[in-house]
Parts: structure tokens; C-alpha cells; sequence
């Protein structure tokens, strides 16, 4: 099988846990009491010195800073090897785990797949609510990424979750019953909404992802009492003779040329929300244009602000303050919307308001947090696309050899899509002044699709041909690369130390007692380090996926760490999974169950009715259609169905139940009636029976335990 098309598939699911659909879950009913009891009285000034109140974790980032630095110093160095399981508690769904849980008063509240909420005793682990908000499985199939959620937000008495598709619904944090639900997207479009809302002054932050599709960026702000919009900035503007919203988009539209409204133009605000209460601005990250292809978005060339930038806006009212893009005229997915850290920093003598954000791109950026001029511009990771950046214009010298949109054939650019740093958490310590960045070294080829896209997408990019670059003599670009912990010096712009892991990126934790948590992806572990030396002090073997970040919460003079982790498991779909919240202290004695005993299903394909005509049409119907989740040949890497062991290929009618029929939507496999025929669903099976064939004739070439 082509490695490109695999390279794509893992870049695709990189981020995800192994998915096994939702299981049917019982609602403990929540002990009255204890409900009553629950208040989260999140106010405004609780946020704004939630420093001085190190024992809760009121907010996604820990503060509003988003430094991820905990004031806590009980768990050190010399006692970690003390730290055990307190109490672990089970999702009810093992699709992909990204959420860093919130602290509150006693209570956790943490989101998981499928945008539901979860309410425990932070002490005892005792649920004292659950809330599903029932996002139809036919959603699932609308991102790129998995129906992951990577937060709520708490705010006087209530919690708040944007839904995957596309709710923002505020819970009562007593009971988790909806007090409001609001719609903040146009549901006949791709969008998704997967990132924390952020709350200040009484306003609820959410932005939205979808770049990938026909899709307009935007941030809005809800009343977080009722429900009702405030204000909304688009990252981008839309087609002029609708009239522009407001000066910012008039001025942005300078930057574009073509009819970029009807593909959509991008700029998505799938993640990095800071709210800034030193200068009442919230900083948002804008991702990349659509389509990837700059010349397919914007013919004759611009910008595209703001596409790939931080953008602030006056918190109050949405109004426009400054921009920093990143990257113009981007084309390689490098989003911008990595989380944005805010510090007081030492520079050349003078303490700097700074705004801090490591990039899919491979760049590391530091702002003036007031006026977005750019400080320090340095790569964290090899890359090729720049030669680096100007600071006094704040623009990067770019390498045209990298942009495809300048050849015939494929061009490597590194890193690729998945990125250098994605949506994984960073952490700033004060203490030591280092910033830590869970980085990933990748790249991909990328060859113009000039006819259209490939499969449901928008990007007029595809990745066949790779291999062709790739072999090119000369080319010194490896196709991978290791996953890092660096410790970055952020005003040096260089790593004070590093440590190499493996699998997926693991978010980061610092905290006062100089101990930084992460973990190895590949080795399913929770790891921690010294802070100032990279001296890994401690591990835990966590049984499942582990991407999120971790926080600390203090009870009754006790720290305790918490982990979300989940999916990824070995066997893949039909395998058993684990996601938990896994919660650690000193001397905590509680243990995982052992894992589940599992054997991958056989290679059972009926006989081969098809011709190798039909069997090749087939596998191009399945390259824009189903690879996407299912992986190249069927070979899923974990996420969804090894489509080559399953039993629907047994008939072509047990096969269009589910393509056609979409039984299984509430899984999240869409129904494929009206954008497949029967008669291609025939030539798809076809192509699968011949995968399944081949991989049964050839099991030594068959992903092992996937
Ligand atoms: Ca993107």
C-alpha cells in the first residue's frame, strides 16, 4: 500500500483515540444531596486570581493565561515514586479522549467524546451527574478528526460545553440539566465545534472547526445567562456585495482575490481561545485558509488575512484590535489556532506583556500580548517551507521549493498537516521560565488536485505521489520524525533541554514543585520529569491512549493529579478500549482492572466475484469516500472498523445496510445514500473482498494487533 496514503491517514487520525462507538451507559442517579450541595460559583474575580487559589482548576488552561502551571508543590521530585491511583472512573464512550477536566469547589466536570459531561466527587470519585446531549452519529462523520471535546467551562453556578454539532448548551452544575441551549453554527454546513469554551465578564467564548469543507471562520460570545449572542468576529471576510460586517473585514478583503467566499476561504477557531483581562482582549487562533490550495482559494494571490493568525478582539465587543499573521498565503494546513500562553517575560531587561504560540508550522511565535508585534520567530522542529523570519515586518522568507502550488508534481513540505504542535497542551513555569511543547516532527507531499477535491473535502491538495518525491535523488526530507518533550527557552527561542517519546504528542503540566507531567503516546504512559532538567522521575501505565493534558486540584491538603486518557487501544475497533479519568495522589492504592484479553478477528472474505476492472474502479470510490476514517485498503489504524475483517462483506446486502441503509449512524457511520450509488457500492465491497484476499493470502504484511 502506498506509505503517502497511509502517511495521510495517520496525519488524519494522529490526534484520535481508537473508536468503539458509543455503549449503552446507565445514569447513575446523582445523590440529591450531594447535588444540592454543588454550586461553582465561578466569578469573575475567582478567574482573574485564580493564581492565588492554586487548589482549583476554574478554567481550560488553569488560569486564564492558559499557562497550565499549578501553584501546587505537595507531589516533588523525592516522594513521587509515592504517588498511586486514587480513584479511576470509566466513560461511557471510547471514540477519542482530549479533555484536561476542571475543579471546581470539590467537583470535576470534564467533557468526553461526543460532547458529553461528566460530573464526579473530586475526593471520592462518586458521580453526581452525567449529561448527553445527544449529538445525532451522523455528525461523526462531518470533522476530520473524531467527535473528541476537550473541555467545558464553569461559570457561576453553571457548565458549558459546545457541542460537536454545534450547540453551545449551558448546565445547571448542580444537577446537569440544560439551562440553555443555543445554535452556533449553520448546520447544513460541515461544522464542529471539539474546543473549551472560555468565560469572562459573563460571556461565553466558542469558536468552531470545518476548514477542511466549505467553511467561514468565526468567534462568538453568548450571554452566559440566557443564552443570547452578543457579538461574532469573522476570521474572514465574505462575499463583498453582501455588505462587509464590520472595518476589519473591509480592510481583509484587500488581502483576497477571486470568489473565495464560495469555497468558504477557512480560517477555523477550532482551538486556542485566551481571554487577556490585563488588556480586556481575547486572542484567538485562525487556522488555515480553504481550500489548503492558495491558488484554488485566491487565484491572484494576497494574504488571505486572517487566515493562519492571532487576531485580537475587544472582549466586551468583538471589535477588531490587532492581527499577527503567521504565515500569508498559506497552504499546507498550518493552523494557527495552537493554544495562545500569556506571560510576563523578562526581555533584555524589560518585563514584556507576551502572547506565546509553537504551530503546526514548526514555528515557535512570541507577540507583544498588546499589539501583536512579533518578538521571536524560531522553529522548534526541522522545516523546509521557510528560511525564517523578518521581525521587522513579521513576515517569513518563503521557501518556494515547498509550495506545490508553484509545481507540476508533488512537493515535500515539513512538517505536514498534522503538524509540529497541535491542539496537545503546553505548559509555562514561571519558576523556571521555560515553556513546554509537546512537539512532533512530520512531513507529507502535497500535489495539486487542479479538477476538483478528493472525497468529501475542500483542499484541491492530494497526497498520492509522495513516494515519487520522496525517492527524488537529493531529497534529504524523511518522511517521519521523532515526538519530542522540549523545554523551550521562549525568548532565546531554543530548547533548554528535550526528551524523545513516541506515538502521539501528550499534553503538558508544570507545576511550583518543578515536576512537568506529560507522557509517551506509544507506551501508554503518564510520565513525569524535573522541570528545570528533563530527569524523567516517574511513570504510569495508563492501558489506553493518553493526548490530553493533565491538571491538579488540592482537597483537604492533599494533591491530587488528574488524567483523561482513552481509545488507542491494540486491536482496533472491535477491541475493548479504555477511557478514563484517572486520578492520582500520594499513596493513593487504587488499581486498574487487568487488561481484557483480545484476539483481532480472522480474515474470513467470500470468493471473489468481481473483475480487476471493477475491483480497481472500486478502489478509487473508496479512496474519495471511505479512506478517510477507514484507512487506506481497509487497514483502519485503530479508529473505525478494519473494514478487511468485517463480517458485512459476507453479502452485498449486509454491505448496504450500513453504506446505504446507515444503520449504524448513531456510531457515527453516515448513511452514503445519494452520494453513493448501489451499483458503487458494489465495486467498493468488490475492492475490499480483493484487500481482504490479499491481506488474508499475506498476513505477514498485515498490520500486526490492528
Ligand atoms: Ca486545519
Amino acid at each position: 500500500m502506498p506509505k503517502t496514503r497511509l502517511l495521510v491517514i495517520s496525519m488524519l487520525s494522529a490526534l484520535l483515540a481508537a473508536c468503539g462507538g458509543n455503549k449503552s451507559a446507565t445514569a447513575p442517579e446523582a445523590d440529591a444531596q450531594k447535588a444540592a450541595a454543588v454550586t461553582a460559583k465561578v466569578t469573575q474575580s475567582r478567574l482573574n486570581n485564580a493564581d492565588k487559589e492554586p487548589g482549583q482548576w476554574m478554567t481550560y488552561g488553569g488560569t486564564y493565561n492558559e499557562q497550565r502551571f499549578s501553584g501546587l508543590k505537595q507531589i516533588t521530585a523525592d516522594n513521587i515514586k509515592e504517588l498511586g491511583l486514587a480513584w479511576f472512573a470509566d466513560f461511557d464512550t471510547n471514540r477519542g479522549q482530549e479533555s484536561t477536566p476542571l475543579m471546581v469547589d470539590g467537583v470535576i466536570y470534564v467533557s468526553q467524546a461526543w460532547s458529553k459531561v461528566n460530573a464526579y466527587d473530586a475526593k471520592t470519585g462518586a458521580v453526581l451527574w452525567q449529561y448527553d446531549p445527544k449529538v445525532s452519529g451522523e455528525f461523526g462523520a462531518r470533522g476530520c478528526c473524531d467527535v473528541v471535546n476537550r473541555g467545558v467551562a464553569v461559570w457561576n453556578g453553571k457548565v458549558y460545553v459546545g457541542v460537536y454539532d454545534g450547540r453551545l448548551v449551558a448546565l445547571d452544575a448542580a444537577t446537569g440539566k440544560e439551562v440553555w441551549s443555543t445554535l452556533t453554527t449553520d448546520q447544513s454546513k460541515f461544522y464542529t465545534i471539539t474546543g473549551a469554551p472560555r468565560v469572562a465578564n459573563g460571556k461565553v467564548f466558542i469558536g468552531n472547526g470545518g476548514a477542511e469543507y466549505i467553511y467561514r471562520g468565526y468567534v462568538s460570545a453568548y450571554d452566559a445567562e440566557t443564552g443570547k449572542q452578543v457579538w461574532r468576529f469573522y476570521t474572514l471576510p465574505g462575499n463583498p456585495a453582501d455588505g462587509f460586517e464590520n472595518k476589519a473585514m473591509e480592510m481583509a478583503a484587500k488581502t483576497w482575490t477571486g470568489k473565495w467566499w464560495e469555497k468558504g476561504g477557512g480560517g477555523s477557531t477550532w482551538d486556542a481561545i485566551t481571554y487577556d483581562p490585563k488588556t480586556n482582549l481575547l486572542l484567538m487562533g485562525v487556522g488555515n485558509g480553504a481550500p489548503w490550495n492558495s491558488k484554488a482559494r485566491s487565484p491572484d494571490g494576497g494574504d488571505n488575512l486572517f487566515t493562519v493568525s492571532i487576531v485580537a478582539v475587544d472582549a466586551d465587543t468583538g471589535e477588531y484590535k490587532w492581527h499577527y499573521q503567521e504565515i500569508p498565503s498559506e497552504e499546507w494546513d498550518y493552523d494557527a489556532v495552537q493554544q495562545i500562553t500569556v506571560a510576563d517575560i523578562p526581555i533584555n531587561g524589560t518585563t514584556r506583556h507576551v502572547a506565546m504560540q509553537a504551530t503546526k508550522s514548526g514555528y515557535y511565535y512570541m507577540v507583544d500580548a498588546t499589539t501583536g508585534q512579533l518578538l521571536v520567530a524560531n522553529n522548534f522542529v526541522p522545516v523546509n517551507w521557510t528560511s525564517g523570519y523578518d521581525l521587522a515586518t513579521g513576515r517569513p522568507v518563503i521557501n518556494d521549493a515547498a509550495r506545490y502550488t508553484k509545481a507540476e508534481g508533488p512537493r515535500i513540505a515539513q512538517p505536514g498537516p498534522v503538524g509540529a504542535h497541535s491542539w496537545h497542551s503546553m505548559a509555562f513555569s514561571p519558576n523556571t521560565g521555560l515553556l513546554y511543547i509537546p512537539a512532533r516532527e512530520s512531513s507529507i507531499a502535497y500535489t495539486v488536485m487542479p479538477n476538483g477535491s478528493p472525497g468529501n473535502f475542500n483542499l484541491n491538495v492530494n497526497f498520492t505521489g509522495g513516494d515519487k518525491a520522496y525517492d527524488e535523488p537529493g531529497n534529504k526530507i524523511p518522511r517521519g520524525g521523532d515526538t519530542k518533550i522540549l523545554a523551550w527557552d521562549p525568548v532565546q527561542g531554543k530548547a533548554a533541554w528535550s526528551v524523545v517519546t513516541a506515538g502521539s504528542a501528550v499534553g503538558m503540566q508544570v507545576t511550583a514543585s518543578n515536576v512537568l507531567f506529560s507522557g509517551n503516546g506509544a507506551k501508554r504512559e503518564m510520565q513525569a520529569f524535573k522541570a528545570d532538567t528533563g530527569e524523567q522521575i516517574w511513570s504510569y501505565p495508563v492501558q489506553a491512549g493518553i493526548a490530553a493534558g493533565s491538571m491538579s486540584y488540592e482537597i483537604d491538603g492533599e494533591q491530587y493529579l488528574a488524567q483523561v486518557v482513552g481509545g488507542g487501544g491494540p486491536g482496533g475497533y472491535y477491541a475493548p478500549t479504555y477511557a478514563r479519568l484517572l486520578v492520582f495522589k500520594l499513596g493513593g492504592k487504587a488499581q486498574l482492572p487487568p487488561n481484557a484479553e483480545y484476539t483481532q478477528a480472522p480474515f474470513a472474505p467470500p470468493a471473489q466475484t468481481a473483475t480487476a476492472d471493477e475491483v480497481a474502479k472500486g478502489g478509487t470510490i473508496y479512496g474519495g469516500a471511505c479512506a478517510i476514517c477507514h484507512g487506506d485498503g481497509g487497514a483502519s489504524r485503530g479508529m473505525f472498523p478494519d473494514l478487511r475483517r468485517s463480517p458485512l462483506l459476507v453479502s452485498q446486502q449486509a454491505f448496504d445496510q450500513v453504506v446505504l441503509g446507515g444503520i449504524r449512524k448513531d456510531k457515527g457511520m453516515t448513511s452514503f445514500e445519494g452520494k453513493l450509488t448501489a451499483e458503487e457500492t458494489a465495486l467498493v465491497r468488490a475492492y475490499m473482498v480483493d484487500r481482504a484476499i490479499a491481506a488474508k493470502n499475506a498476513p505477514a504484511f498485515a498490520p500486526p494487533g490492528q
